[in-house]
């Protein structure tokens, strides 16, 4: 994809993006841009940060650390996400790469975190992933598990909970998706009335390319686009 192309879709998305704030009485600012980038080379990622894309969002620790070498440079002006599923054995590569971790879903991974984290003596930012279509297929902690899980991160000092994630399940018609993204926000707010954290936990990952109107409708902070911005993934 030439840099002009990539630059008009990356316009058009931040013009829905300001829209779909109008319309929900928020500020485009509240809004942030993620880059969803699985199976996108690092050069088409370099033209993207080159036109002001800032965070980018990785499913694998290893594509992402080859990404990063060929992107060395760049990394001063980008933020990544991890956004796929974490397996412990790979916990400390992700923290050596990642600003972020998206899918933060079990204690286990919580404990292996603040020990990797602790370690390196560095605070991590992360959001804990909610299945919240309660799919068999998906990772991520069941709605009813939330709280359990928020109180084991209140615990964890290297670990800073920016607030929720999810990925909700793929319905055609994007309004369907209304209603988990509202659920993933009133959940938001459930963890911020139980007063486990001394801070207020304000992230809602949510929304990609199909349905990332609806999402900011609902209150979505960060909106995760990947085929919208790049074009379709091969395969
Ligand atoms: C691939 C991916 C996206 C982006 O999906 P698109 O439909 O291509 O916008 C967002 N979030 C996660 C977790 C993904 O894996």
């Amino acid at each position: 994809m030439r840099y002009d192309e990539l630059q008009i879709r990356l316009e058009r998305i931040s013009e829905r993006i300001a829209l779909a704030a109008q319309r929900a009485g928020r500020e485009a600012k509240e809004i942030t841009l993620l880059a969803a980038t699985k199976t996108v080379a690092p050069e088409r990622i370099r033209l993207g940060i080159n036109l002001g894309l800032q965070h980018v969002g990785e499913n694998r620790v290893q594509e992402a650390e080859a990404k990063l070498k060929a992107l060395v440079d760049l990394r001063s002006a980008s933020i990544w996400h991890f956004i796929g599923h974490l397996q412990t054995n790979k916990v400390r590569r992700a923290l050596e790469l990642f600003d972020v971790i998206q899918t933060v879903d079990s204690h286990r991974l919580a404990r292996h975190l603040e020990r990797g984290a602790s370690e390196i003596d560095r605070i991590i930012s992360i959001y804990i992933e909610v299945n919240i279509g309660q799919e068999s297929s998906k990772s991520g902690t069941s709605p009813d598990q939330l709280m359990a899980l928020g109180e084991v991160l209140s615990q964890c000092p290297h670990l800073r909970l920016d607030g929720l994630m999810a990925v909700p399940p793929y319905v055609e018609d994007p309004h369907l998706a209304r209603a988990f993204f509202r659920k993933l926000r009133e959940l938001r707010d459930l963890l911020n009335q139980s007063g486990l954290f001394n801070y207020h936990v304000g992230g809602l990952s949510m929304g990609m390319s199909h349905d990332f109107e609806v999402a900011i409708e609902e209150g979505a902070t960060v909106v995760r686009i990947g085929t919208a911005l790049w074009g379709p993934r091969p395969g």
